[in-house]
């Protein structure tokens, strides 16, 4: 893709990961284990051919590798998860973390456990650099660049909605989806969450089509992420509300990780700096309980009242339900 034409980091990462079907396919895979074809198209009910085109476009953009297996005299394919889908395991616990915390549902979601100190916990943001937490938008400043936005929203190729089932208790992704799951909708939300307030400001600076802007400001206003403030005369200003400020841990996650996994061209840059310590904010998830940072491997969801895929003969990676823990899943983050 030609330097001028390329997006900004954010921009490839919501090519790579923005999008619904893609972000189950990754969160089944962190949370079951699953890296078959059948098991995915079981598990979400998705079609063969959708499934299909997304293992694709995971494993071009880096997310899955591809890994040859024996089955009955048969060598097949599964997938596995990479270093840089890896990585997303924080933003796939601080999404359950605001989910929980905003979203409410019939079947509660399945409880975290920090295998460090034993507790059932939540998660809060820190700064890596200083080590000071909790760390909220307001501790933050952003410095953007004159394309930052511009470079976000390409046309996606494809957009598709997928319905949400709260009794299923990992379907935990229903808001999160409309906020990030599609392009335009994010870089809305991401603005937001960088101070712009008006109509007019949005449209000017997104070069968003004010009915897509419209759409999509309504949208977020039913789902009590923005306010509108009609104080100041003409057009009403758009407001954060509380659930919508506390979205910048998913936000600053997944800035973190494009910025890093992500060449970006010049003038995009979106530098979020920790005020306190100075330094650029290197998010960090911490254990509510007891404070410590958290890895990967650290954490695990309990997944009660919920089958687990059928372990496979010669899959030692896969748990056999029996026994004490059965029930438990394996760290957040999966096992390689
Ligand atoms: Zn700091
Ligand atoms: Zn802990």
């Amino acid at each position: 893709m030609a330097e001028e034409r390329r997006p900004s980091a954010i921009g490839q990462a919501l090519l790579a990961i923005g999008d619904q079907w893609t972000l189950l396919i990754l969160q089944r895979a962190f949370l079951l284990h699953v890296r078959r074809f059948g098991d995915w198209r079981d598990e979400l009910g998705m079609s063969e051919s959708v499934l299909a085109g997304r293992l694709k476009e995971l494993v071009a953009g880096g997310l899955l590798s591809p890994s040859p297996y024996r089955e009955g005299g048969r060598t097949r394919t599964e997938y596995l998860l990479t270093e840089r889908a890896l990585e997303l395991w924080s933003l796939l616990v601080e999404i359950w973390s605001w989910e929980q915390r905003w979203v409410p549902r019939r079947v509660g979601l399945p409880e975290l456990m920090h295998d460090g100190c034993g507790n059932r916990t939540d998660v809060e943001l820190g700064c890596a650099s200083c080590g000071e937490a909790p760390v909220s938008a307001r501790d933050t400043d952003t410095r953007r660049s004159e394309d930052t936005f511009a470079r976000v929203a390409v046309p996606r190729h494809h957009r598709r909605t997928v319905r949400s089932d709260d009794g299923d208790p990992l379907s935990y992704l229903p808001e999160t989806f409309e906020l990030l799951g599609d392009r335009w909708s994010t870089v809305i939300l991401a603005a937001a969450l960088l101070g712009l307030r008006r109509f007019a400001e949005f449209e000017a600076e997104l070069g968003v089509a004010p009915s897509v802007l419209s759409s999509r400001l309504r949208r977020f206003t039913e789902l009590g992420v923005l306010a509108t403030d009609e104080s100041g005369g003409g057009r009403p200003a758009y407001r954060l509300t509380e659930k919508g400020r506390s979205f910048f841990g998913v936000f600053t996650l997944a800035i973190d990780w494009a910025q890093r996994w992500y060449a970006a061209p010049p003038g995009t840059d979106l530098i979020i700096t920790h005020r306190t310590c100075g330094k650029t904010f290197r998010p960090q998830l911490r254990c509510r309980a007891c404070g410590d940072p958290l890895a990967r491997t650290d954490v695990h969801f309990i997944l009660t009242d919920r089958r687990l895929p059928h372990p496979r003969p010669g899959d030692a990676r896969e748990r056999v339900p029996d026994g004490p823990g059965a029930d438990e899943a394996e760290p957040a983050g999966g096992s390689r």
